[in-house]
């Protein structure tokens, strides 16, 4: 076997783990890369090219706070950053910290075999290179492996098909054109107001309608974003103690059962005039009883009810299979409004699934619906489907995969058990997607490079998680799952979207405080639970 390059650390990805990991360990004197199948920069906000893409934590929270100098010098535009300005981000902090030389653009990672004699992992890449390296990060990404259900026919169809995860650089014109659309989670509410705007007709293929609130979107005023830079440090610092990472969304005091009927109707308006996720945090019970969750969720149908005027429609688009919360929360720009426009359709797969497409469109229900491009909003293999493409091996050739068939087990989200060297930033059973993720991606990326850095400076080959504690962060990573009512809902937290993935509800939702500080309990334990050799 040739090998064409020996590294300290291989990362695999460029979005916002992977750069930051890059940095991290280029400043701490290691030799490392990254290989990142894209040719650019930017992960998510690099695929996610779709009519409407944007985040939905508000930019000035949703973006990275290693750096003084570049939370100071940076202006965002809008209260949430569009794809294109979050992409130019990326792009901007790749140029400031001179990443670009250190990243291998247009190649991915296939394969990685630990060698226990040279304690090194063998690396392959789809270009037949083998790179040896003493660590290998896996900034792989949660949302970043775009499914596509296996529907007959997919081949026969005449038009163009697309996946928002995957769209095109160049944007499709929609204009005078019959376009479906199936899917109505974040990248559906996103997408579908926008495309509908030129679009001569939208079909949308909708097997469970989705909770959405509005974003209240609107440029950043400047004297807000001023205020912002001026204060970042007691924000940074409010969202690190807060349980989703974002600064203005502290822990609720009040259960929904404290106060009356129509005190709670008012603080759900409240919170709804103002836009983003405010509901949510109103009371302490909503995502842990279901009768107070019932009456969030009871208001939000009532607000569809309003906005949407065909009866029958508002009743299709109103969620009832699940708490409110419990899938991931939508945020929109007059996605409900949108159905009161003539030329967009409300379609109801969930009894009668989509049978197959056809050379111009699909059948469901007895029934062709035409149409001249297809949009698939179907989602990802989140959380495990970007690690499970790599064909990733111990000493032993046990292959994660594997290991993983009935759902992944790590040690903090960061380590699995007998894969030393193999770090995972925001894997599962850490709070990642259940978190303002940069914030997540920084004290992720910290703790591994801390990790690396203590493993060298005491001359040790390997450090792996013990198995016991291993075991013990995945029974309560369970527990605090349990106590919640996350589980109820069929979603990709779960694993539920991918038809044969086992059902494991995998982020952490103990909440981004908890878990820094077990992380930082760890550490000052001299790294508990985890081996060093
Ligand atoms: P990614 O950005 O997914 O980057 C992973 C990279 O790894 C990709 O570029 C991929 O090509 C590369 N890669 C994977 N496998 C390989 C391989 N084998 N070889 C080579 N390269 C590989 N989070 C929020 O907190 N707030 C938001 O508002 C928000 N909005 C989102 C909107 C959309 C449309 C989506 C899809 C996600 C959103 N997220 C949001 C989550 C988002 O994924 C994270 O915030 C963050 O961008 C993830 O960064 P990352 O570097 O971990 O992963
Ligand atoms: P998603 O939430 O998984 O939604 C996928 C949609 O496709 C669902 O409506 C699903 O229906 C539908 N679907 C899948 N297979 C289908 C089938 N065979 N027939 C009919 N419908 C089918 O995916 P997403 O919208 O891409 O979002 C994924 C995650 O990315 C979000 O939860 C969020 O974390 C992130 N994201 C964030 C934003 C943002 O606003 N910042 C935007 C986009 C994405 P079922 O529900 O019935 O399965």
């Amino acid at each position: 076997m040739d090998i064409t390059k020996s590294l300290d650390t291989l990362i695999v990805g460029a979005g916002f783990a992977g750069m930051y990991s890059l940095h991290k360990q280029l400043s701490d004197g290691f030799k490392a890369e990254i290989y990142e199948q894209a040719d650019d920069v930017g992960g998510t906000w690099y695929w996610n090219r779709y009519p409407g893409a944007r985040c939905d934590i508000e930019s000035m929270d949703y973006s990275y706070s290693f750096s003084e100098e570049l939370q100071q010098e940076w202006n965002w535009k809008e209260k949430y950053g569009t794809q294109p300005e979050l992409l130019k981000y990326a792009q901007y902090v790749c140029k400031k910290f001179n990443l670009r030389d250190k990243i291998n653009f247009n190649t991915k990672i296939t394969k990685a075999n630990f060698n226990e004699k040279k304690q090194n992992w063998f690396i392959k890449t789809d270009k037949d290179e083998v790179i040896n390296s003493k660590n290998l990060i896996l900034a792989t990404g949660n949302l970043s492996t775009p499914s596509t259900p296996h529907f007959p026919g997919i081949n026969e169809f005449n038009g163009n098909i697309y996946h928002t995860g995957a769209w095109p650089k160049d944007m499709p014109n929609f204009k005078g054109k019959r376009v479906g659309i199936i899917g109505t989670g974040s990248s559906g509410v996103q997408s579908i107001p926008i495309i509908s705007e030129t679009a001569q007709q939208l079909l949308v293929f909708q097997r469970t309608p989705n909770f959405s609130l509005p974003a209240r979107h609107r440029d950043l005023q400047e004297d807000r974003r001023d205020e912002y830079k001026k204060n970042y440090k007691k924000y940074r610092n409010l969202a690190k103690n807060s349980s989703f990472g974002i600064a203005k969304y502290q822990p609720p005091t009040q259960s929904a059962f404290d106060v009356s009927e129509n005190e709670r109707n008012d603080i759900y308006e409240k919170a709804w005039q103002e836009g983003g996720q405010a509901m949510l945090f109103a009371f302490t019970d909503l995502l842990t009883n279901e009768k107070a969750n019932e009456t969030a969720a009871e208001f939000v149908r009532n607000k569809i009810r309003r906005i949407v005027k065909d009866k029958r429609t508002a009743e299709l688009l109103c969620p009832t299979n699940h708490p409110i919360g419990t899938k991931r929360l939508c945020l929109d720009s007059n996605y409900f409004e949108t159905y009161n426009k003539e030329n967009v359709s409300l379609i109801d797969v969930s009894n009668n699934p989509i049978e197959k497409i056809t050379y111009n469109g699909l059948i469901t229900n007895n029934t062709e619906y035409l149409f001249d491009d297809l949009v698939f909003a179907t989602g990802f293999d989140a959380m495990t489907g970007a690690v499970n493409a790599i064909d990733i091996r111990n000493e032993n050739d046990i292959s994660l995969k594997s290991i993983w068939d009935k759902g992944p087990k790590t040690y903090l989200g960061i380590m699995v058990s007998h894969f030393p060297n193999l770090f995972i930033i925001t894997g599962p059973q850490s709070p990642g997607v259940k978190s303002q993720m940069i914030l997540s991606i920084e004290q992720h990326v910290d703790f591994v490079n801390n990790l690396i850095v203590h493993k060298q400076k005491n001359n040790y080959n390997t450090v792996s998680a013990n198995l016991n504690s291993q075991n013990e962060w995945v029974n309560h990573n369970n527990e605090v799952a349990n106590s919640t009512l996350y589980p109820l809902a069929h979603s990709w937290y779960n694993g539920d979207n991918i038809v044969g993935k086992s059902r494991n509800f995998m982020p952490y939702v103990g909440g981004v405080a908890n878990y820094k500080n077990i992380c930082d309990e760890k550490i000052k334990n001299n790294y508990e639970g985890f081996e060093f050799l």
